[in-house]
């Protein structure tokens, strides 16, 4: 099998090779804190392959929304996930939320679940 070329690390004056991805793996951790101080660990975790899988299998065993009955397209976590990460992908710790009931409880809440005032502006 030939050698794939490697390319230069994407990080500004890094000078390493990598394989494969964007970074070398240092300035891969680096950019992922970066990441999270922008974005938020919630925001990491919302977009990991293993939430993903568990929000389509429980939206397809719960597809209305708790609240108000309408189609439910996003997962909420009862017990906070800050509180009980333990429980982050527990059937028994979520509930089915339709997007308007689930930005409401966030709006209510907001600082419990981690988003603050800046991320609900923008969102
Ligand atoms: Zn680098
Ligand atoms: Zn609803």
């Amino acid at each position: 099998m030939p050698m794939r070329p490697k390319r230069p690390c994407g990080y500004p004056l890094c000078r390493a090779l990598v394989d494969s991805g964007p970074y070398c793996p240092e300035h891969k951790r680096k950019a992922q804190r970066e990441y999270d101080r922008r974005r938020g660990p919630e925001h990491r975790f919302y977009n990991s392959t293993p939430w993903r899988r568990f929000r389509r299998w429980f939206l397809s065993r719960h597809p209305l929304c708790v609240e108000c009955d309408g189609p439910a397209n996003t997962v909420d976590h009862i017990e906070p996930r800050r509180e009980r990460p333990d429980l982050e992908l527990a059937e028994s710790n979520c509930r089915a939320l339709c997007a308007s009931c689930h930005s409401r409880r966030h709006a209510r809440d907001g600082s419990r679940w981690g988003i603050g005032p800046v991320n609900l502006r923008s969102a």
